[in-house]
């Protein structure tokens, strides 16, 4: 697959859709990275404030990161996957929004 491609929209909502898919179905560890094809993405949660949660897919093995939104607590969801360092990240996006 050329490289361009996997910046198109399109193609950003497959991969989206079929991480989240995976998720749904429960896996959290080894999936396939859309990126580098190797089975080394993991998912994070972070819970930056009530009411706000995100899930992230990180490769361990490359560059590839996605991240999303959630309103309520993410499907498997649990306290020993929320990465501090990730959960920092969030805090701080959410409060630069508020103030702009
Ligand atoms: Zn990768």
């Amino acid at each position: 697959m050329p490289q361009e491609d996997s910046q198109s929209p399109k193609n950003d909502l497959i991969v989206r859709m079929s991480l989240l898919r995976m998720l749904e179905s429960g896996i959290l560890n080894s999936i396939e990275c859309p990126q580098c094809h190797r089975h080394s993405v993991s998912v994070w949660f972070t819970h930056p404030q009530v009411n706000e949660y995100r899930t992230w897919f990180i490769c361990t093995e490359c560059s590839f990161e996605m991240r999303v939104q959630n309103s309520e607590k993410p499907l498997h969801y649990t306290e020993d996957r929320v990465d501090a360092r990730l959960e920092t990240y969030d805090v701080d996006v959410l409060r630069k929004k508020r103030f702009s």
